[in-house]
């Protein structure tokens, strides 16, 4: 990868993204980086606030798909590495409407990925140095059965769903690109993420704001679906650590070491929320609508739900090969990176309360068909 890296940041305004700006102007806060969003009804604009303080940093509204703009990026502020965070990202999503996941993360990945080419290898000064870095997911590899090893970066690719095949069709086309053009490319597939930012129809940040209006947390089916679960700061340490120091066109699993069933976590939440809200008093006045404040406890409120079709039981990560190679390890474990997760929720009300416009609200209600 180049020296000085100026980076393009795909889909910025979305929960990863928005974290992995923070992290990279945090630790570079002279780099050029622009954040490129569409902003669809997942990305948020407000989740970038106070990035303007950094000279180098942009904000740009624009679509993957759209050729001339991303060229027209790229050549004025010199980009030579790009972080492609830009995806539809929610399964659920992706069984009712498969067909925005084919565009974004396939058409739109191969539409980064010329455009790459055509700048960095075949611009005014031939190749240049550069960086192509895909963010992927342990979905791509299928499911686990309960006492199946974890994910290695060689497990055979099995997607089960329109969002998992998705996501791997892309990662092929980043591999090709590298072996027929000799971009250097890199991607790192990434068990689930939690933290700030996170759009409250993914479960942890939904149980959290479910817990605040004292509604029912749904559980898919016996909720002993068993995830690996990273706080999101690791993830973008990770990246980080990819990006100085990664081999070219290799992929990375990411993981937390960290395998909880569903069904737990919202156990979880509840009892650090209960304890939050009877400990300090101040959280029962700023949500009088919260399930302490109506004197319920939080697990009370748990409701199953009909399981999602082909739901898968179990991924999990085997990170040895990041660990080994470029010294990284998950920083936060999983109690204090729920805490601070809920801490932040509880913080930040008008962040998601901004994000849970009328559309979410009505694709929530088909979804879980109450309230
Ligand atoms: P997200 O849905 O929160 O954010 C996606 C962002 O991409 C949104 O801001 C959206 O506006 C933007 N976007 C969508 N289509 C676009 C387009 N055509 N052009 C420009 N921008 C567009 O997703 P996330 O959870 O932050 O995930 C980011 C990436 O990480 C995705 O590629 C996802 O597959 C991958 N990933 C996510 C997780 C996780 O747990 N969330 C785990 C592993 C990998």
């Amino acid at each position: 990868p180049p020296i000085e890296k100026r980076l393009l940041v795909t889909g910025a305004a979305g929960f990863i993204g928005a974290n992995f700006c923070h992290h990279w102007l945090h630790q570079h806060p002279h780099a050029t980086l622009i954040a490129l969003d569409a902003l669809t009804y997942a990305g948020n604009r407000h989740s970038l606030a106070g990035l303007e303080r950094h000279n180098g940093f942009r904000f740009v509204q624009g679509d993957i798909h759209d050729t001339l703009l991303v060229e027209r990026v790229m050549t004025d502020h010199g980009i030579n590495v790009i972080v492609h965070f830009a995806a539809e990202s929610h399964v659920d999503r992706s069984i009712h409407d498969p067909d925005t996941f084919i565009q974004t993360n396939i058409l739109g990945t191969h539409n980064l990925l010329r455009v790459a080419r055509g700048l960095w290898l075949d611009g005014p000064q031939g190749r240049i140095p550069h960086r192509f870095h895909h963010i992927s997911t342990d979905e791509v590899y299928g499911t686990l059965g309960p006492q199946d090893p974890p994910f290695r970066e060689n497990t055979p690719y099995a997607p089960n769903s329109p969002y998992a095949a998705s996501k791997a069709g892309a990662d092929h086309l980043v591999r090709a690109y590298r072996h027929t053009y000799n971009l250097d490319t890199t991607t790192s597939n990434c068990s689930n993420n939690y933290g700030p930012y996170h759009f409250p129809e993914k479960l942890i940040p939904l149980i959290i704001v479910n817990i605040l209006h004292n509604k029912p947390l749904p559980i898919y089916g016996d909720g002993r679906q068993i995830r690996d679960w990273l706080y999101v700061e690791d993830h973008c340490r990770g990246i980080a650590a990819i990006l100085d120091h990664g081999q070219e066109g290799a992929s990375y699993n990411i993981g937390g070491c960290n395998e909880w069933a569903n069904i737990d976590i919202v156990r979880l939440i509840g009892e650090i929320m209960d304890e939050l809200f009877a400990r300090d008093p101040r959280w029962l006045q700023a949500y009088p609508q919260s399930a302490a404040a109506q004197g319920r406890k939080s697990a009370d409120l748990i409701q199953h739900v009909r399981d999602r079709p082909g739901h898968d039981r179990r991924y999990a990560i085997d990170a040895t090969k990041i660990t080994e190679e470029l010294g990284f390890r998950p920083a936060v474990d999983f109690p204090t990176g729920i805490r601070q997760t809920i801490r932040w929720y509880l913080e930040h009300p008008q962040w998601w309360q901004k994000v849970m416009d009328g559309s979410y609200r009505d694709w929530l209600d088909a979804q879980y068909g109450e309230r």
